[in-house]
């Protein structure tokens, strides 16, 4: 074992697999077998905006264990593991005053040449949280799960409150069942456009799927006049679609990143002042709650078979990332075996 298969991604939506050395294994950090590897909206933004250069990609990984460098001591060679895409210092100021989820500074692979999308990756120990009782498949949703988990949280659903999840993508398909669990009352499901999404939502318990291009929202009859809480992961004008239906103290979550044109929106302020809404963001980043999500899943709180539409191998890496771009009503989360 001297070379590997590796992905990497160049703008615009390029991609190649190359034959590369596999990565050596240096102290306090490990080598990962890749079993599974999710695609993200953060791999599409990497295809369209950001990989100026080519480079590697792809950050849910889940696989084994197959060399620890010196002082890597929790997990062991054989171990199954995910990897967080992102940890904390714990010796900054931040993570010292008890505030470890508003650290970045953590060590991470984000600037390995390669990284999830390839046969074997190089991981700091930080990142490595040991699992079992899973098929690597689910277990790579780890990463995209607590990001939901930080949106729901974020919108601190109370019992009984009426929830819009505005935005079908992966993260707000996995919020349904989250917001289920912290007592939501009446779900709300939108999207643009129904297909695969729109069924998994209804099968995770949404009580309810609005299609916004046939049924905008303000023809919708929420049973409050509108809900309490919005969970939105959709472009970034969905917050101004979505205010206008909060109802007295709602508060909205918000996650999503949007370039270029159109990363401004505006809302009304009286109705926001008077209404003494809330608009927060949630960014998951570092990575947390992976022990949690691990639990979710084993649990099947979380179906996680259910939020795969597709598993292609790491040869057909550019097919796979087309079909996330060019097959939306088709797709809920696809991953990738190595
Ligand atoms: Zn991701
Ligand atoms: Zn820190």
């Amino acid at each position: 074992m001297t070379t590997m298969q590796a992905a990497f991604v160049k703008v615009p939506f390029q991609f190649e697999l190359r034959e590369v050395p596999v990565p050596e294994v240096k102290p306090d950090w490990a080598l990962i077998k890749v079993a599974a590897c999710g695609i993200c909206g953060t791999d599409m933004h990497y295809a369209n905006h950001l990989a100026t250069e080519w480079q590697g990609f792809g950050h849910e990984v889940a696989g084994t264990v197959v060399a620890c460098g010196a002082g890597v001591s929790h997990v062991k060679e054989g171990d199954t593991v995910v990897l967080e895409s992102g940890s904390y210092c714990g010796v900054c100021d931040l993570c010292r005053n008890g505030r470890v989820d508003l650290c970045n500074k953590g060590p991470n692979f984000w600037a390995n040449p390669t990284m999830g999308f390839a046969e074997y990756i190089l991981a700091p120990k930080h990142c490595l949280v040991p699992y079992s009782g899973l098929s690597p498949e689910v277990a790579c949703l780890t990463e995209p799960i607590g990001v939901a988990v930080d949106m729901v949280r974020v919108a601190d659903i109370q019992l009984g409150q009426d929830v819009l999840v505005l935005g079908l993508g992966p993260i707000g398909v996995m919020s349904i069942p989250l917001a289920r669990l912290r007592g939501a009352g009446r779900i709300y499901a939108a999207n643009r456009s129904g297909g695969k999404r729109a069924e998994v939502a209804k099968a995770f318990g949404a009580d309810e799927v609005i299609l916004t291009g046939e049924t905008p929202l303000k023809d919708v009859a929420f049973r409050k006049g509108g809900v309490e809480r919005a969970l939105v992961s959709a472009s970034v004008q969905a917050i101004s679609e979505a205010m206008p239906h909060m109802t007295y103290e709602g508060i909205l979550s918000f996650i999503g990143i949007q370039f270029g044109e159109g990363s401004s929106i505006s809302f009304d302020a009286n109705d926001f002042h008077f209404k003494k809404l809330q608009l927060r963001a949630s960014h998951a980043a570092p990575a947390l709650y992976f022990p949690l999500v691990l639990q979710l899943l084993r649990d099947k709180q979380v179906d996680g078979d259910a939020l795969i539409s597709h598993v292609l191998p790491l040869s057909q890496m550019s097919e796979a990332m087309h079909l996330v771009r060019d097959r939306r009503d088709e797709v809920v989360k696809v991953v990738i075996t190595a």
